[in-house]
């Protein structure tokens, strides 16, 4: 009962890249980056096992961020011309790369950190790739010409990747979506079929995870911006419902999300974010239990899966130990609750 899990990306070691920013310089090059994206990969399985977690994840490494760590292995990108782009529906600037010709992937994307979660854990394994919809609002388009178009082609891509990441043994891949709570209507019409191109063939679980953002200015003051109540979940829910994906992740501790919006999500399991990522005040176990009790009226028990709001990655590494370890505590009065 309630595995527990994290969205995906944790912070770098100050060793490793730039700390608390969502696109740091790495500080070394060469094979000496190699190795020191792996060593910072195995000092994060330890964390998230330390912290008694039961999925285990790469802690997103080995990319400089969780889209462009994937766009950078694509052909027909060009990654030296980056341009400004508004992105989430203008909601705040970035340095993107431009989309130069018919897409393909170079080879392998992530295999080197997969294996050695692989191997490195007993515990379940996640691994993480970005939507087709998230890329396609996170690169300029130069050739193809059409939203769509070019995220089935993106698709087509990811799924390679999401295969082979199972061959390497991997139980669970997880495509995020942030996107979507960008484009809601433009998620149901066509953002969630991409997302099953992407996934087509897939034998192990599958998991999407849509929240409003990390926890940088822009993404706060957009919230602040949004009412009362959030509502963007209700407008796609019901596509996901209706959708070949098994597992959704959704941002709920401190947000205006209303908790009725989860049984729109009949028959997925529900990651449940009990973690903000949006302030660096620890979370209590009574608080991570509570949010899980809250939970509880719309998910029944055996579908409840409590995660984190959104990736660590822009934290200080101790917050984000901290936010581990309290949502390992929270999980376990939550259990103890019920037993
Ligand atoms: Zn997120």
């Amino acid at each position: 009962m309630f595995e527990s899990t994290i969205a995906g990306s944790l912070p770098k070691p100050s060793w490793l890249a730039e700390t608390e920013k969502l696109w740091p310089k790495w500080k070394a090059e060469g094979p000496e980056l190699q190795q020191a994206k792996l060593d910072a990969t195995l000092l994060w399985i330890k964390a998230q096992e330390d912290a008694g977690l039961d999925v285990i994840g790469d802690g997103e490494q080995s990319r400089q961020h969780f889209v462009h760590g994937f766009v950078e292995q694509v052909e027909g990108i060009d990654f030296e011309h980056k341009v400004e782009m508004g992105i989430r529906d203008d909601r705040y600037k970035a340095m993107v790369p431009q989309v130069v010709g018919p897409l393909r992937l170079k080879g392998r994307v992530h295999a080197s950190e997969a294996r050695l979660l692989r191997a490195s854990t007993k515990k379940k394994t996640k691994f993480t790739l970005p939507g087709p919809m998230t890329i396609v609002d996170t690169v300029a388009d130069r050739f193809y010409g059409d939203r769509i178009k070019l995220a089935f082609a993106f698709a087509e891509l990811l799924n390679q990747e999401a295969l082979a990441l199972q061959a390497d043994g991997i139980d669970i891949v997880q495509f995020d979506e942030p996107a979507f709570n960008a484009y809601i209507d433009q998620a149901a019409d066509w953002g969630v079929q991409a997302l099953e191109r992407a996934a087509q063939g897939l034998t192990c679980t599958t998991a999407v995870h849509i929240c409003y953002g990390y926890g940088i200015k822009a993404n706060i003051d957009w919230k602040n911006s949004l009412g009362e109540e959030w509502r963007q979940y209700e407008r796609f829910f019901p596509a996901l419902a209706a959708s070949s994906i098994q597992q959704v992740s959704l941002e709920f501790i401190h947000s205006h999300v209303p908790p009725e919006l989860m049984s729109l999500l009949k028959g997925k399991d529900v990651m449940l974010g009990v973690i903000d990522v949006a302030s660096s005040q620890i979370e209590t176990p009574e608080e991570v239990a509570d949010t899980i009790d809250r939970a509880l009226q719309f998910v029944p028990r055996e579908r409840l899966r409590p995660c984190t709001n959104c990736g660590l990655a822009p934290m200080s590494r101790a917050v984000a130990i901290a936010k581990l370890e309290a949502l390992g505590r929270g999980v376990a009065l939550a259990r103890q609750r019920l037993a």
